[in-house]
């Protein structure tokens, strides 16, 4: 295999992936349904904020309006799915082989109360982040990591890899480390994708969060890859790694 056909090989490996581009909300008020990190969480009538079995408040991270994605969340369409989590003091992430079941909480609010955001209320609870609301999904090609590296090592005793070319594709397409909707987790340790709770079946990665993660549910440098099952509902699974 010359260079060339390398180059081309690796192109299919490549995913999609979707990066998010937030401006500050400023209102208190505004844009409660839309999909957001931090301020107040859309809360339906008689709807409370989600507690640890011990008792905690959880903590309300963010929430996707899923019918303004650019790609699907587990078997979902519509609706507003929010993500609790316990406070970074008591937060207990789990290992990869054990990732957390209490520390997270999924779920998603009805899709029929979303065009009611005056059914939104406030209450108290441990204040959450800097409400931020997500203007745009910017489009990326995703490499996998992991993957990507191994080829390379396969290959460099390949005598004229075209690094030029590599540069070339990799231009807007890199490991995308960050948060991204889609495309391939980037695990930094070695890690097999989860096990649905509902049916036993392998999870596909769906999105993963970090900068965020940080300021609310754990303090150390580490990126939450979240799977979901594709056919059952709100089941999902967060490595830390
Ligand atoms: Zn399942």
């Amino acid at each position: 295999m010359n260079g060339h056909e390398f180059a081309l090989s690796i192109v299919p490996l490549i995913r999609p992936a979707y990066l998010p581009e937030y401006e500050p909300i400023t209102e208190p008020d505004a844009h409660r349904t839309a999909t957001r990190v931090g301020g107040t969480p859309f809360l339906p009538e008689g709807m409370r904020r989600p507690k640890h079995p011990d008792g905690d408040e959880l903590v309300f991270a963010l929430q996707y309006r899923l019918e303004e994605l650019p790609v699907s969340i587990g078997p979902h369409e519509a609706g507003l799915l929010q993500l609790f989590a316990r406070h970074y003091d008591r937060f207990d992430a789990g290992t990869a082989q054990e990732p957390e079941t209490e520390e997270l909480r999924w779920r998603l609010v009805a899709p029929q109360r979303l065009g009611e955001p005056e059914a939104a209320h406030a209450e108290g609870g441990t204040p959450s982040l800097e409400p931020r609301r997500v203007e745009t999904w910017r489009r990326v090609g995703d490499w996998p990591g992991r993957d990507f590296s191994e080829l390379m090592a396969q290959h460099l005793d390949v005598e004229e890899i075209e690094f030029d070319l590599l540069d070339a594709y990799m231009n807007n397409q890199a490991m995308h480390y960050g948060e991204k909707l889609g495309g391939y987790p980037t695990f930094s340790q070695e890690a097999e994708p989860p096990e649905c709770l509902g049916c036993g079946a392998e999870m596909p990665f769906s999105f993963q969060l970090n900068e965020h993660g940080r300021e609310v549910w754990w303090q150390y440098d580490s990126t939450m890859h979240v799977f979901a099952c594709g056919t059952c509902p709100q089941q999902f699974r967060s490595i830390f790694n």
